[in-house]
């Protein structure tokens, strides 16, 4: 018995010494990469003391465990210590030094990414925003705001709605800019504003080495040179760390019409959304909603409505007048796809209720699950492929049996499906994992992209092969380039 017991434990660490990250991953998600720090000496410990105030650096047990995870079941390495950082200066001088220490670094926004973005796979130092959290500057007559990157959204669009502003992005979770800008974050109302990289002009980033770099300006447009604003935008804190983003707002729409759509079938309410986006109708808001999420909806919101395909999409324009003639042409052209009812003229608060339950909806496939975790599948197609990616995500879960919901911010052809499952069970949860695989496999074979929206972390690496070819190895050299150490926020987008 001790024998049959013995052999597989001394398996395991002669394994975990050769292939750290191999047994990690066999454990239930822990990710350890390649030689990671756990503790800092206590000449670094006195160092790093020295860079910002007492409160403001620690290596306490509980501190550490907090960084551990996002909101995926990858869980990471535990960091050494964690600084919450509050200038550039510090920042600067931070890196500078962790970089000729060889220490790794990863950045913290809100800790709100689904694939591992944030979490430390070689230990090392954690660098939590939380506190870089200051509106620096609102300039209402050029419709940009200063910020720094802990400052969450919300609290961005409470400020700038003083000025009749919003920043338009709007992720469900209430993120920080600065893990928005990292992971190119977007929202509801990315199909008529944009996404991240589309509202961010202007940023003070520090590289792995401790250089400050100013790229973007605070002009509407510019062709000067490679744009390295986007390229920072979207890379995970792999290449440096946004310690200042200027923002561009947008003046608060004087007139909205929401619109809840019904449907017999999903083909058909999908039919519906390329429809309504080849006809130039530019809702802003255009989103799928499956019978057994409004199910799960309803029964926690109390909202009474139809548990059938749904269209919930909104419009925003000069006038109630010119709102009612667009909703009229999305009434005819949705009838003309099956929709069985076309209600819109929502009261105010229906409209909040129901935005409001369509953000909450990761929260409340959670709470109807509970002891489960979720595996959220984001990928992105082509409008005119969306009714058969649907489709097929929908018959895939039913087939394989899984707990999983179908929905997305379908006017930018952005399909999720959350699933819920215990990665404990080896078995329930490599199903979820082959229902991902095969979706988001199908999503880049029809021209699409692994992740529309919550990057790339440690979930999606094994896809940018498939998706991008040469560029990822372009991507590679570039991550070698501005830091040969691979040092910043290491294991996430590539292995
Ligand atoms: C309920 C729920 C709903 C969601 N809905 C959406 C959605 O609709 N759309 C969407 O896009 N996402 C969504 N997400 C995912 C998540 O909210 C976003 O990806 C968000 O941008 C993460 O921001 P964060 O502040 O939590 O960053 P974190 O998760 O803390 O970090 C994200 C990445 O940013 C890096 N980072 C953080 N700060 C900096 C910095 N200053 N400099 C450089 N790198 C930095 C981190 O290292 C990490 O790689 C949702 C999440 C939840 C929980």
């Amino acid at each position: 018995m001790t024998h049959f017991l013995l052999i597989p434990a001394l398996f395991i660490i002669i394994l975990s010494k050769q292939f750290p990250c191999l047994v990690a991953l066999s454990r239930n998600h822990f990710f350890i990469g390649e030689n990671p720090i756990k503790e800092f000496t206590q000449k670094q410990i006195a160092v790093l003391s020295t860079f910002v105030e007492p409160d403001r650096f620690s290596v306490g047990q509980s501190s550490r465990e907090l960084h551990l995870h996002d909101i995926s079941p990858h869980l990471g390495t535990l960091p050494a210590g964690i600084i919450w950082p509050i200038t550039t200066d510090e920042v600067s001088q931070i890196l500078t030094w962790t970089y000729d220490q060889g220490i790794p670094v990863t950045p913290w926004g809100a800790g709100t990414s689904t694939e591992g973005n944030p979490v430390p796979t070689r230990g090392g130092l954690v660098l939590d925003f939380t506190r870089m959290d200051k509106i620096l500057e609102i300039r209402p007559q050029d419709l940009q705001a200063d910020v720094q990157p802990g400052v969450l959204r919300k609290e961005v669009n409470r400020q700038a709605g003083k000025y009749g502003l919003f920043f338009p992005v709007d992720p469900g979770a209430d993120a920080s800019i600065g893990g928005m800008i990292a992971n190119n974050a977007s929202g509801v109302q990315t199909v008529k504003y944009g996404a991240t990289k589309d509202c961010v002009m202007k940023m003070t980033v520090i590289l792995p080495q401790g250089k400050v770099i100013h790229t973007g300006c605070k002009a509407g447009k510019s062709s000067s040179g490679y744009d390295l604003t986007r390229l920072f935008i979207g890379s995970e804190g792999t290449l440096g760390v946004v310690t200042e983003a200027t923002l561009r707002l947008t003046g608060i729409p004087s007139n909205h019409l929401a619109a809840l759509i019904t449907f017999d079938d999903l083909e058909s309410a999908a039919s519906a959304v390329s429809l309504m986006i080849g006809s130039g109708l530019e809702p802003a808001a255009l989103e799928l909603l499956t019978p057994g999420l409004i199910n799960l909806m309803n029964r926690e919101k109390g909202l009474g409505l139809k548990e059938v395909p749904t269209l919930f999409c909104e419009f925003h324009g000069i006038s109630k007048t010119a709102l009612l003639e667009t909703s009229d042409f999305a009434k005819e052209l949705t009838e003309s796809c099956g929709a069985t009812s076309f209600k819109f003229g929502i009261e105010e608060r229906d409209r909040e209720d129901l935005w409001r339950a369509r953000h909450e909806a990761w929260e409340t496939i959670h709470r109807a699950h509970p002891g489960k975790e979720t595996l959220i599948v984001d990928a992105a197609i082509p409008i005119s492929r969306y009714p058969e990616m649907v489709l097929f995500s929908q018959v895939l879960v039913e087939e394989r049996n899984a707990v999983g919901y179908v929905f997305g911010h379908a006017g930018d052809g952005n399909l999720h499906v959350v699933m819920a499952g215990d990665p404990k069970d080896r078995r329930e949860w490599s199903v979820l994992e082959d229902i991902n695989d095969s979706i988001v496999t199908r999503a880049v074979e029809l021209g699409g992209t692994c992740t529309g929206e919550h990057g790339v972390g440690i979930g999606k690496r094994k896809f940018m092969d498939l998706e991008h070819g040469q560029s990822y190895e372009l991507m590679k050299a570039i991550k070698k380039l501005v830091d040969p150490k691979g040092l910043m926020n290491p294991d996430k987008i590539f292995f």
